[in-house]
């Protein structure tokens, strides 16, 4: 097939767009606050061309070829998801897993055709959305399969249907973020499901993983806004009923929510939509330290005011997101409605934070939200820049009531200070935040900075979300609150799942993929 290229050329080895890529001068600056002694010369990005990939081991029949390819600038873009492990083993040259070919589906009897192939050929089949997983959700590990085929769903990327009267729409899985949020603009809606990769993650993906979005309080998942879903399967459709709500008797939706590719390919859902909000107001709010935050967000989340943001950035998430140099956390909150002004609620929250000893900024924060917003969005690039250079650098979060939430993230930041310590020869950096609130607890998200040895990078990480994720498990959160499970949480998921539930997943597994090419390796063997 001929491979299509658009204005601008997606990254094949790191985050997001090549022309958006953090430059020298942009570098200098980054590396310039960390550790001097941290500092490497940055890692070369490979030629593709220099790579050393297997030849396929398959070919599809003539009728398939046209929607897939060989390509290897394509077949080394969808070996890895999006995390620092990935990133440097892409850098490193490391394809020997790549797959055998791409495949570009447009409608869904090709996909059928596709599931039907693999299964006579012995193909796994990693279904692929943005590519954005950090889990290793979109990478074959296994040895158990004649080859692999990446399938590769952004070519169904549209709005079918729009219902105006029950505000929900009909949306073809591929649709990344921005085409989804295009297409829905012309009628007055929004999914308003923003998570940080929005822009290089679609609908499918976010199903599949169950991602975490824009949403602090109530939608905080994306699986609040599915009315139904169309999946296919090696053994054939399942298409759910569209209802607002339903007590008929287990949720099929629920079977395929958070499924990972492992029982079937996602291709339509129906959606619940927003109105576009017209109201908003926000506030900065700071605090002496993070316990005291944590406290104010507990009260907020339990006072019935549901904020949209509701973000607590501890001191040194503060200072390098917003550029604060107080030493304070920061608590970014903020409403908004298409409906009704929500400066009362916001009036409402400052004042219950205020009672927890914060103090609002004087002004509204739309700047400094404006700020932590484009910092936000910057970061992976930020991330790719520092990684290449000699850091480790990346993130990990959970979910806990709020009993354990306070003694929860001193433990983190300790034990994980100590993992650092124990793996780099020195400490690092471990931020915190809070990303989404809920009456009976919350979802912190850490940032680890530590300096790497150059070629022992993944191994190194490996021993510190190996150390933080014994922490999560000691203490009885989740091994993820949004990043979902893939192959790098197995072992941790498989702690936190019941057993007979393995069961029931495997039952599913074994009726609706009984060649077991679906994704192997994630969720479940
Ligand atoms: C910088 C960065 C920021 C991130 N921020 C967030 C965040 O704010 N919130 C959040 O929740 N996550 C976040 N993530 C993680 C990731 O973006 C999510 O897991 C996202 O939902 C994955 O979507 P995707 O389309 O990229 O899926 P992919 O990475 O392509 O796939 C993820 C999993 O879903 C399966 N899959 C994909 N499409 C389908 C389909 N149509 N049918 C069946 N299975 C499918 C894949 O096989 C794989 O197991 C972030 C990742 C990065 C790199």
């Amino acid at each position: 097939m001929t491979v299509v290229r658009t204005e601008r050329i997606r990254s094949w080895w790191g985050w997001g767009w090549q022309d958006a890529a953090v430059g020298e001068a942009e570098r200098k600056g980054l590396v310039g606050r960390l550790p001097p002694h941290w500092v490497a010369d940055p890692m070369p990005v490979p030629r593709v061309d220099d790579l050393d990939l297997r030849p396929p081991r398959v070919r599809t029949p003539d009728s398939l070829a046209p929607i897939c390819t060989a390509h290897p600038h394509v077949r080394v873009a969808h070996t890895y998801g999006k995390a620092y492990r990935d990133v440097i083993r892409a850098l490193r040259g490391e394809f020997a897993r790549a797959p055998d070919l791409v495949a570009f589906p447009e409608t869904e009897e090709q996909i059928g055709r596709l599931l039907d192939w693999a299964g006579d050929t012995g193909t796994a089949v990693i279904p692929y959305g943005g590519g954005s997983s950090v889990v290793g959700g979109v990478e074959y590990r296994g040895d158990g399969h004649d080859a692999v085929l990446s399938l590769d769903l952004t070519r169904l990327d549209r709005v079918l249907e729009v219902d105006r009267t029950s505000r929900a729409a009909l949306i073809q899985a591929g649709a990344l973020g921005p085409v989804l949020e295009s297409r829905l603009a012309p009628h007055g809606l929004t999914l308003r499901h923003f998570p940080q990769s929005f822009e290089f993650s679609t609908l499918g993906g976010w199903l599949a993983t169950r991602a975490g979005g824009h949403f602090a309080m109530r939608h905080t998942h994306i699986d609040d806004f599915v009315e139904a879903l169309r999946v296919i399967s090696p053994s054939g459709l399942t298409q759910t009923r569209r209802l607002p709500s339903s007590g008929a008797g287990p949720s099929p939706d629920r079977l395929f929510l958070g499924s990972e590719g492992t029982l079937g390919v996602i291709t339509e859902a129906w959606l619940r939509l927003q109105d576009r909000p017209v109201h908003k107001a926000s506030r900065g709010i700071s605090f002496g330290d993070f316990a005291a935050g944590l406290d104010a967000v507990r009260a907020i989340a339990q006072s019935g005011l549901d904020p949209s943001n509701c973000r607590l950035l501890d001191e040194a998430e503060a200072a390098i997101n917003t550029g604060r140099a107080d030493g304070r956390a920061v608590l970014v909150l903020g409403f908004e409605s298409a409906d009704h002004p929500v400066d009362p609620a916001l009036a409402r929250a400052v004042e219950i934070a205020e009672a927890h000893g914060g103090t609002a900024d004087p002004k509204s924060t739309q700047d400094s939200v404006g700020g932590w917003r484009s910092a936000f969005l910057r970061m992976p690039y930020v991330r790719d820049a520092l990684a290449r250079s000699g850091a480790i650098v990346e993130t990990f979060e959970t979910a806990c009531t709020w009993r354990t939430a306070a003694e929860l993230c001193a433990t983190v930041r300790t034990g994980v200070q100590a993992a650092i310590t124990e793996v780099c020869g020195e400490p690092g950096i471990v931020t915190a935040r809070v990303t989404h609130v809920y009456p009976d607890g919350v979802a912190p998200y850490f940032t680890v900075i530590a300096r790497s040895r150059r070629g022992s990078e993944v191994q190194m990480w490996d021993q510190i979300k190996a150390a933080a994720s014994d922490i999560l498990d000691r203490l009885e959160a989740s091994v993820t609150h949004h990043h979902a499970v893939g192959r790098d949480h197995r072992r941790w998921y498989d702690a936190q799942r019941p057993h007979e539930y393995c069961k029931v997943l495997r039952a599913a597994k074994s009726s609706l993929d009984p060649h077991g090419i679906l994704n192997p390796g994630v969720l479940f063997d």
